[in-house]
């Protein structure tokens, strides 16, 4: 689908751009706020970018990565414009709820511009574009530069195609399709580089990380058609990483013939999981993390749960069995 026309309307009127994305954000989210941020400054418009710090190193390589700055110093009056990218509820934006009710409160024009399947809690009264069977938010931007008949430029075109890999697993996913194929050859075509991308975002684990993977696969349960990861708080102390160095990892528990669907639970405060859905095929994730209150996609999604890990772990498992996929 073309960009609606109030979303363009507004781009092309308004002057001060505030972008903002998800907590810890991925490719998808950086790739596509920073072609945003070009956009807007081939259209001569003020625009700035907040995400919370620090940037996952697999995206230093990102054009203009470095001028993004700390949301925890987030000056909201300073814009006319609020553009939400790649999430569609003021709540994916940071686990602090009193920043969250700051941003709730923004008094300008707000603007959603998304992928994920709509989160309609609350009353952020925004101005939506959500398009779910998008493949990632990056198509959905190339197509607002194309609205406006800019032509691509070598960083425009890096964030785009990053975008797009990140959130199609270089293109193996089950939402690769001609329509992103078409558009990355385009995107190739204006000079990104598909092999350095791919080596950047996919294959520049520090040894740390790679050390936090193997503690990963000492804890992995697999009853199939399940495979559950865990990682605990100290894991990640003792290898010295953080919660973004588990990007990719709950794909490898996937991979297993007999495993449809891939759970990695990740502890960042004690008793406080992040945890990552993933499923193959027809399998459906998304009511599993609609029923913990988080969300995503069909074969992607995830929530957040305050207990034990042995109490997350079953509750999982027991709405898996009510919704007959165990
Ligand atoms: P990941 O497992 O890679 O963190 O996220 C997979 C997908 O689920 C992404 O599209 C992400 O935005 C979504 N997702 C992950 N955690 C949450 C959550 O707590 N709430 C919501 N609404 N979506 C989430
Ligand atoms: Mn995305």
């Amino acid at each position: 689908m073309r960009p609606p026309e109030n979303i363009l309307e507004v781009l092309k009127n308004e002057d001060s751009f505030l972008i903002l994305t998800h907590s810890t954000p991925d490719g998808d989210a950086l790739g596509s706020s920073l072609a945003l941020k070009f956009l807007l400054r081939e259209l001569a418009k003020k625009a700035e970018i907040f995400t919370e710090q620090p940037i996952p190193s697999q995206y230093k390589f990102l054009p203009e990565i470095e001028k993004i700055k700390n949301i925890r110093e987030l000056p909201l009056e300073a814009f006319k414009v609020l553009i939400l990218v790649d999430c569609n509820n003021p709540s994916r934006v940071d686990n602090d709820k009193k920043l969250v009710e700051k941003i709730e409160r923004f008094s300008g024009i707000k603007v959603i511009i998304d992928h994920h399947i709509e989160d309609k809690r609350g009353d952020f009264n925004a101005i939506k574009w959500i398009e779910p069977e998008e493949a990632a938010t990056g198509i959905m931007i190339y197509k607002i530069i194309k609205a406006f008949g800019i032509n691509l430029d070598y960083a425009m075109a890096t964030a785009l195609y990053t975008a797009i890999i990140i959130d199609t697993g270089n293109f193996q996913f089950d939402n690769t399709s001609e329509h992103v194929l078409t558009i990355a050859a385009e995107l190739v075509r204006a000079g990104a580089k598909p092999s350095y991308i791919y080596e950047q975002s996919f294959e520049s684990w520090s040894l740390n990380r790679f050390n936090l993977f193997v503690n990963m696969l000492t804890n992995v349960e697999i009853t199939p058609p399940l495979a559950v990861g865990y990682l605990r708080k100290d894991d990640f102390e003792k290898t010295g990483t953080e919660e973004s160095d588990t990007e990719r990892f709950v794909e490898f528990l996937r991979t297993i013939k007999d495993v449809t669907i891939a759970a990695l639970f990740r502890e960042i405060e004690e008793n406080f999981f992040k945890v990552s859905l993933r499923s193959k095929g027809s399998l459906d994730v998304n009511p599993i993390a609609r029923a913990f209150g988080g969300g995503g996609h069909k074969n992607a999604s995830g929530y957040r749960i305050r207990s034990s890990f042995e109490e997350a772990k079953n509750k999982l498992i027991e709405v898996l069995k009510s919704n007959q996929m165990l």
